[in-house]
């Protein structure tokens, strides 16, 4: 059976990570496969001399992972990936900032991952990288001569041509991304905006079904939406110990009406948006004074970063306010809670909140929509208000879908949600529990592999592999202008 190689920024250990998410579903099905997950360590080494790689084997996968030297961390991770990319692919041009020296991390660390896939790689491989972290390491193993099926999916959305154009790089950014054979997107709009990038900016020109033709080479992009574990999660959310927290949440002297909001603090989650839609809905409708609260999970994410403290400082002033102004001695209208949660404690939270409030401003996907409505319980489900601006609103129409810019809006589709009649919170539940079982992790994955595999090339193995490398080589050599062999020295 041909091996899967996965190269995504961190690698998950098998041993530690929690069952229910994206990670541990990759890892779940490699365990019938041969496979090689590369990533970085997530430790930091002063100099690039004292890069070395960690082998480990855990049954049928092997992981690869190599520390990030600091200045890598500054430039690569920090400086390009959460400073340039990220707010650009989320429309926050306000907060992107670009630098010569950034982008060039980027490119260092993606040929030195390149260089290690590379000298590990088996002819017959299936190779997936994931995300933005690595746009150019398909062209970079490319380059190196890999004449392997090469798929990419991009888990955070694209944007419209008209502002990834804020980026000095963007020919060479998607240039890069069409050196892959398969790139996957979560959404349709992130699909259509990748195409009219590539035709209106790369002379592209779009083939019958998925197909692209750009500068002489064939790109399939597919839509294919990320999903959750959903048996996992619901195991999870049904358990005894799940009902045992239930019962807590909602034990006499609380309040009757728990709504739910679980985010990484990041500014494309429209924290501080969600809190004030929550003050507008005790303004609104002040029958949900001591009735109503708004449980809000948000642990901090890359505190090192000025715009991430900024909203830590925001959220803190608003949930204060609000407590201040509506709160009781018997009331706390937001319990804001700014850490990690154990998974079983998430999915019995959701399960005992009649308001899945799940409003960020611009999300690839966002899985947390998901998870709520797999933890409901069928014959008396909660009530998502999903943000139109999260890739999952594509998919989940059912929900209430609010504009999270307008307070009135959300408070008004929250009112709306805690007085929904049963019959027709049952209806919506079915229908979006059936489609997030339909597109869950293991279709997500199998979905893309299929398309990726029928790339796959009778000649892999022969030997006219060497002739096709050569021509792939000589294509993508003009993308990355610094000599490889000055790279080449560092060590891997
Ligand atoms: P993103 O990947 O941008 O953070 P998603 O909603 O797609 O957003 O995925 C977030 C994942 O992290 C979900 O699986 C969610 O359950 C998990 N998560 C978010 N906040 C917490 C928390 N405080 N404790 C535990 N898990 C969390």
């Amino acid at each position: 059976m041909q091996r899967l190689v996965i190269v995504s920024n961190r690698a998950p250990r098998p041993d530690e990570v929690s069952s229910g998410g994206l990670g541990a579903c990759i890892l779940d099905a490699l365990h019938d496969h041969d496979a090689a997950w590369f990533g970085w360590s997530g430790d930091l080494v002063s100099n690039e001399g004292e890069i070395s790689t960690t082998c480990a084997r855990y049954d049928q996968l092997t992981q690869f992972t190599m520390p990030m030297t600091e200045r890598d961390y500054r430039e690569h991770y920090l400086g390009f990936c959460n400073a340039a990319l990220w707010p650009v692919h989320h429309h926050r041009l306000d907060l992107a900032r670009f630098a010569p020296e950034c982008s060039e991390g980027y490119r260092r660390v993606n040929r030195r991952f390149a260089r290690k896939v590379m000298s590990n790689l088996h002819a017959n491989d299936l190779i997936w990288v994931q995300d933005y972290h690595f746009i150019p390491l398909g062209a970079n193993l490319r380059m190196l001569g890999a004449a392997n099926p090469l798929g990419f999916f991009l888990h955070i959305p694209f944007p419209t041509p008209e502002v990834l154009l804020a980026v000095p790089e963007h020919i060479w950014l998607v240039s890069s991304l069409c050196a892959y054979d398969v790139v996957g997107f979560q959404t349709n709009t992130d699909r259509q905006n990748f195409c009219r990038f590539v035709c209106g900016f790369l002379g592209g020109e779009a083939m019958s079904g998925n197909a692209l033709r750009v500068g002489g080479k064939i790109v399939t992009a597919v839509v294919c939406p990320a999903g959750i574990d959903t048996d996992s999660f619901y195991g999870m959310a049904t358990s005894r110990r799940a009902a045992l927290q239930i019962k807590q949440l909602r034990r006499d002297g609380e309040p009757r009406i728990n709504i739910i909001g679980v985010d990484r603090q990041d500014y494309t989650k429209g924290l501080p948006e969600r809190l004030r839609s929550f003050r507008r809905l005790l303004e609104l409708y002040p029958q949900n004074h001591k009735a109503a609260t708004l449980m809000q999970i948000a642990p901090p994410s890359h505190e090192d970063v000025p715009a991430y403290a900024q909203i830590r400082q925001e959220l803190e002033g608003l949930c204060g306010e609000i407590n201040g102004q509506h709160g009781d001695v018997d009331w706390t209208p937001v319990r804001y809670i700014c850490r990690n949660v154990a998974r079983e404690a998430l999915a019995a939270l959701y399960r005992g909140s009649q308001v899945g409030l799940v409003t960020p401003l611009r999300d690839g996907m966002n899985l947390v929509a998901k998870e709520y409505v797999i933890a409901q319980d069928e014959d008396d489900p909660g009530v998502l208000v999903l943000s139109r601006f999260a890739g999952a609103a594509e998919d989940l129409r059912e929900a209430l879908i609010v504009n999270p810019y307008d307070p009135d809006e959300v408070a008004h589709a929250v009112q709306r949600a805690i007085t929904m009649p049963r019959e027709e919170r049952i209806e919506r539940h079915q229908a979006l529990a059936a489609r997030v079982r339909e597109r869950d992790a293991h279709n997500w994955m199998t979905g893309f592999l299929r398309v990726l595999e029928a790339e796959r090339s009778p000649a892999l193995g022969c030997d006219y592999l060497a002739p096709m490398q050569q021509r792939r080589r000589a294509r993508y050599a003009w993308m990355d202008a610094r000599p490889m062999s000055a790279a080449s020295s560092v060590a891997v």
